[in-house]
């Protein structure tokens, strides 16, 4: 097996069961020696000065939303409303058509059930066009990211948006993850070329780009309050919103969601680069 040296640095977690012979346990240990643990401190910490010269030269800058053809990807049955439900509502406002697309279904047939009606409610609230579900195994989406590419390449060239909507490829959850790798290879497919607004769930990212929701902020809290089962079990009404308050801050507006905005082809690049660490 190859073994990525980035990984060493950064992560507690083996890659599978076995590697040259040693077990979990032994692993972890040997990560933790000290001279092993002082490598991977100096490699987070040199990535971390990096980041923080990359953000230090990305200005935000508070955008209008303008009328267009939208294709939104989205993880998971709910993650369109909570990341960027704001901005979509003003895209509806102008006349903008949107179509979304699920890629993972639910964890059972009884929760598939249950997300797929309440993405229809929440679809015909937020005036969405139309709305497609892949059914990618939800939490192992990683294990079918070709297969998500192709999937959604299809889309692309039938739908032929103006725009894409999609995760950050850092964002803290493995789906979102390869959601955002999932778009780069129907990039990649198609050679579609247009802007990709990254959008945030799990992870703060890093925005060049900040749209004022303010007007929306009411319809926004009620399309992510459909998603009744979701709600249910962690506050994701108050934890996005408290989100575009705190993004509002730079901005000098009441809400505001946050973007990072890239051209196809530096979103490409980014993706598979950031995927490497
Ligand atoms: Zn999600």
């Amino acid at each position: 097996m190859d073994v990525n040296p980035a990984w060493l640095l950064f992560s507690d977690v083996r890659p599978s069961s076995s590697w040259s012979g040693v077990n979990n346990v032994e692993f972890v240990s040997l990560l933790n020696t000290p001279p092993i643990r002082r490598i991977r401190e100096f490699g987070a910490l040199r990535l971390l000065r990096r980041l923080h010269r990359v953000t230090h030269r990305l200005p935000v800058q508070l955008r209008p939303v303008e009328r267009k053809r939208i294709l939104v990807v989205a993880p998971h049955m709910d993650d369109d409303v909570i990341g960027p439900g704001g901005t979509l509502a003003l895209h509806r406002r102008l006349g903008s058509e949107i179509s979304v697309v699920f890629c993972a279904g639910g964890a059972s047939p009884e929760d598939d059930r249950t997300r797929k009606e309440e993405s229809r409610q929440a679809a015909a609230y937020m005036g969405f066009e139309r709305v497609e579900w892949l059914d990618f195994p939800t939490g192992a989406m990683a294990l079918h990211e070709p297969g998500i590419g192709a999937r959604l390449a299809e889309l692309l060239r039938d739908i032929a948006p103006d725009q894409v909507f999609c995760p950050f490829v850092s964002d803290h959850h493995r789906d979102h993850t390869a959601a955002a790798m999932g778009v780069a290879e129907a990039l990649t497919l198609t050679g579609w070329s247009g802007d990709v607004w990254c959008y945030e769930i799990w992870s703060p990212l890093w925005p060049n780009v900040a749209v004022d929701i303010t007007d929306v902020v009411d319809v926004k809290r009620h399309a992510i309050d459909l998603y009744a089962s979701q709600v249910k079990g962690l506050h994701y009404t108050d934890g996005a919103l408290g989100l575009n308050r705190y993004r509002a801050l730079r901005v000098y507006v009441p809400y505001a969601e946050a973007f990072y905005v890239a051209n196809a082809a530096q979103f490409v690049k980014i993706s598979r680069q950031m995927n490497t660490v």
